[in-house]
Order: structure tokens, then sequence, then C-alpha cells
């Protein structure tokens, strides 16, 4: 029996593992967690908001699915690591922003991370755990968003509503805003180079709109091994909590006959937030984590109404710009690198 810690039970991520673990005999669920919703007697142990790292230390899991929003799921992300405790992690905001720390967790630990983000999900089963010096390079592949297609000019007056009409994938508001904006693929960007030490002029982006393929390892001998599948997450979350094997899942098996595959390149002059992750990615220090804590804000703003679709990309760039990107030796110097971001990301938006 794996013993399963579920952190962010109540968000899409959370309510399709809910599924999974409910369909696998193999797998409890002894701890659930949420952000403020309430959850008694969705599991043994519960806890609604608060230090998740105190809920861990009493649940004893086998595994811990990581889906909580934003920076805050860093602790629970270390937690797991330190401790050798495997790791499904659907909060990419942790690796992105503690990208240095959460690896060196996890050289003392040795626990096993298994990415649940789908793009990575695909990557880690398309390498294989072949060494570094084979692979020639990755490509992420992105929906491309509602706004696909247009020009900088014309998202000037777009709303939430239309940001959050995403039209492959269905997720949660903030990782639907960041795939209109294109930040999203600049997130996973930052993630796949920390899982998988690739260097990020070997991670290449592509536009996909119809998200059947969900990433590409290519390498050195000229093979490129793709990932097909539905866009449905049950897929990479019920591979993270049954790995190494593969559980039956009700998703429907993808029939290739009628299935056309188009790739094109990222509009970066309209989607800013892409370039600018990768700009911050290279820079490496504590720039990821400004990058990201400067977008969860500036989202919250857009979603409020306080502050455009445009002007999350500006927030971002401000925060950038005002930040020394001094690399984080802690936790505590990395929340205040988060929070220093954040507050000048909350001056644009106000
Ligand atoms: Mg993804």
């Amino acid at each position: 029996m794996t013993r399963v810690a579920l952190l962010g039970a109540t968000g899409s991520i959370g309510r399709q593992a809910i599924e999974i673990v409910e369909a696998n005999a193999g797998l409890e669920l002894v701890a659930a967690a949420s952000g403020s919703e309430p959850i008694d007697g969705l599991a043994p142990l519960t806890q609604v908001g608060g230090d998740l790292t105190d809920l861990l230390d009493r649940a004893e899991p086998d595994i811990v699915l990581n889906a909580v929003l934003g920076f805050a799921g860093l602790p629970a992300t270390l937690w797991a690591l330190e401790r050798g405790v495997t790791l499904a992690l659907a909060n990419k905001e942790s690796l992105v922003a503690g990208g240095e720390l959460v690896l060196a967790a996890q050289e003392r630990g040795g626990g096993l991370l298994l990415p649940v983000d789908s793009e990575h999900s695909a990557l880690f089963q398309c390498l294989d755990g072949r060494r570094a010096e084979e692979v020639d390079s990755l490509v992420l592949t992105a929906s491309g968003g509602p706004f696909r297609g247009r020009k900088r000019g014309e998202l000037a007056d777009v709303t939430p509503e239309q940001a959050l009409e995403h039209p492959t994938w269905r997720m949660g508001r903030k990782i639907t805003v960041d795939s209109a904006t294109l930040a999203n693929k600049g997130l996973e960007l930052i993630e796949a180079h920390f899982l998988f030490g690739v260097p990020f002029e070997k991670i290449d982006v592509v536009i996909h709109p119809s998200s059947v393929v969900h990433g590409v390892a290519r390498f050195r001998d000229g093979a490129a091994l793709a990932h097909l599948g539905h866009p449905d997450m049950r897929v990479p979350i019920s591979f993270a909590l049954t790995y190494p094997a593969r559980a039956a899942t009700p998703v429907p098996r993808l029939e290739l006959a009628g299935t056309t595959l188009e790739f094109e390149a990222p509009d970066l002059e309209t989607f800013p937030l892409l370039r600018l992750a990768r700009d911050a990615g290279e820079r490496g220090g504590t720039f990821p984590c400004v990058f990201n804590a400067a977008n969860e804000v500036a989202v919250e703003a857009f979603l409020d109404g306080r502050l455009s679709f445009l002007g999350i990309a500006d927030a971002v760039d401000e925060a950038l710009a005002a930040s020394d990107g001094a690399p984080a030796r802690d936790l505590s110097e990395l929340v205040e690198a988060d929070t220093a971001a954040r507050t000048v990301a909350e001056g644009v938006s106000a």
C-alpha cells in the first residue's frame, strides 16, 4: 500500500488525484490539505491552511503529491526531498523559485522527484534516465492559449473571462491565465532546466495548438522521441502516483487516423513573458524566484480587474529590473527575494 499525502486537495489537480487514488487499490490517501476550503473527512488527517510540513510529519507518507498553488508550496517540496520521500510535483513554482535549494535537498535526501506537469512527465518518460551527454535538446509544447495568433495591440483590452477560456486544457485559474500569457511555458522552461539538468539554450518551446504532443526529447544520434496523448492531467497524475508501473485510467486511447499535428514558433513580441522567463532562468540566482513572485501577484491583480493583461508582463519586467538576483543560501533568503518582488509588482498593479 502506497501512503499518499495530497497537498492542494480542492484544486483541479487535487480533485483528479482523488479520482486516481480511489480507482487504485494500491494507493491510500493518508493526509490531505487545502488552502482555505473545508475538507473534513477527505482523509484520516486533514489540514486547512497553515504549515503543511506539520501535517506531513504526522502523516508519514510514502509519496507527497504537491499541488499547492504558487511559491507557498516550497516548504513541502523541501520536506519530501530532504527525507527521501517521493515527491510528485505539480507545484512547478517551488522548483522554479527555489531550484538550487530544491536540488540540494534532493541530493541530501535522495528523494525521487516525479514531475506531474504534463510536459515534464512526458519528457521524463522520453528521457527514461538517459545520460545528459546522450541528449541533444528538449522541446516543450505549448497550446498557445486563447490568444494565439493575436498581435500585441489586440490584447490591450482582453478580460479575465476571455483569458480563462483555454482551448485544450481544463485547469485552475492561475495556470490558465499563465497559459494565455505564455508565462506558464516560461515557468516550465525553468522547471525543465532544473529537473533534467539541460542548459536553457538546449530547451526549445514550440506552439502546438491541439496539445496532443506533450514533449519531445532529441538525442545525439538523430532520434527524437515524442510523448503523445489526449490533454488530460489524469495521465501524468496516475503516472507519478503509480510509478514505475502504469496503472489503467479512464482516459480514452489516442486514435491517430484523423489526428493532425501542427507546430509553429512562439510570438515573443506579443507574449514577452516567455522571453522574460528565459532571461531570468539564464541569469540564475534569485531571478527565477523574482519572475515567479511578480507573476503571481500580477495575475491575481489581473483577475481582480486591477491590472490589464499586458500589464502582467510590465509588472514582471519591473520586478526583475529592481532585483539584483543574488543567490539565496537558504529558504529565508529566498522568501526575502520573493517578498521584495511581490512589493514591486503590487506597486505596478495598484
Ligand atoms: Mg504544463
